[in-house]
């Protein structure tokens, strides 16, 4: 699997496996855990999960899946914000490390800001994490350009190795500002909802006729061609989610998928860039 280069210098791979609603129903829990294992097994180490997740639930699916597996994994779990004082993180990452069943974490990310606690408090508690051992890097979710100027103004704040955030073809935001600002600062994207798979009764993101029509000439799913659009760009890492066996093995396969110069025209014309600022997506 590709890898993108943190500024710790650690890496970490490009396609990795969410589990957002996995853990909340008991009788799902094999079926989540046997497509975790499968996505390991395809090259998909990298696993994001959070403490918010199934109220805890999904870590332990996670922990599962995993097995005696730990040193393959790029392990990534995210603290509440109102956890995040500086003894409530330390105290949520300690509950995250027992129930994901590890003595670390690859990366730790604060899941969204809020007002409170502020977020030196939060860096803190990232740093003394860090010198511990109990995490290797950290990181934020959700941040706009304004959140990472102020983070970065803070003791810690450059440390920070990436920004989790909604980013697909329908929401472009990001590259207006955002995006450009961590490039130049040499920091990953993680872009969440990369899929945006909508209800059975909704026409969503992969109904769209410029994805179906790609789609069907490259020979790939619709899925496949949003996650081969956002891998096709440095510094972007996809995080999509999967229960079942067939969405994991395509997932994995998206890697492998070379959208042209045309393709890539087509799929702007269809779903623009900003041509100003836009608010962050958030879910
Ligand atoms: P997503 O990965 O874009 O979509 C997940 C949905 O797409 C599931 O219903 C899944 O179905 C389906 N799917 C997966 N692969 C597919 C394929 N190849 N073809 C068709 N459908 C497919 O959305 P997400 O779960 O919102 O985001 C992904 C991960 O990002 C989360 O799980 C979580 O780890 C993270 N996340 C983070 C935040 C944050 O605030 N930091 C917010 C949202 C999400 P099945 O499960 O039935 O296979």
């Amino acid at each position: 699997m590709r890898t993108v280069r943190l500024l710790s210098g650690r890496r970490m791979p490009v396609l990795g496996q969410g589990t957002w609603r996995m853990g909340e129903v008991p009788s799902d829990r094999e079926t989540e855990v046997e497509a975790l294992r499968l996505g390991i097994d395809l090259g998909m180490t990298l696993i994001d999960t959070a403490e918010m997740y199934g109220d805890g639930q999904a870590e332990r699916v996670v922990a599962e899946a995993i097995g005696d597996r730990r040193r393959e994994i790029f392990l990534v779990s995210k603290v509440l914000p109102h956890h995040a004082t500086i003894k409530g993180t330390i105290q949520a990452c300690e509950a995250s490390l027992s129930r994901l069943e590890t003595d670390y974490l690859d990366l730790y990310l604060l899941h969204w800001r809020e007002s409170y606690p502020p977020l030196e408090e939060t860096l803190d508690a990232f740093q003394a994490l860090k010198q511990r051992g109990l995490i290797l890097d950290y990181g934020v979710s959700n941040f706009d350009l304004d959140d990472m100027l102020d983070a970065f103004s803070l003791p810690g704040g450059s440390e920070i190795v990436t920004d989790q955030v909604m980013y697909n073809l329908k929401h472009r935001g990001i590259e207006w500002d955002l995006m450009p600002w961590c490039r130049d600062h040499n920091l990953p994207i993680m872009a969440y909802s990369p899929i945006e798979h909508a209800p059975h009764d909704q026409r969503g993101m992969l109904d769209h006729p410029a994805i179906l029509d790609i789609a069907a000439r490259l020979g790939a799913t619709p899925a496949q061609i949003a996650l081969a659009w956002l891998l096709h760009q440095d510094g972007v890492v996809a995080i999509p989610k999967a229960s079942r066996p067939e969405h994991v093995r395509e997932n994995r396969a998206a890697v492998e998928i070379k959208l042209s110069d045309e393709d890539l025209e087509a799929l702007d014309a269809a779903f623009p860039r900003p041509e100003s600022k836009v608010p962050l997506a958030v879910r």
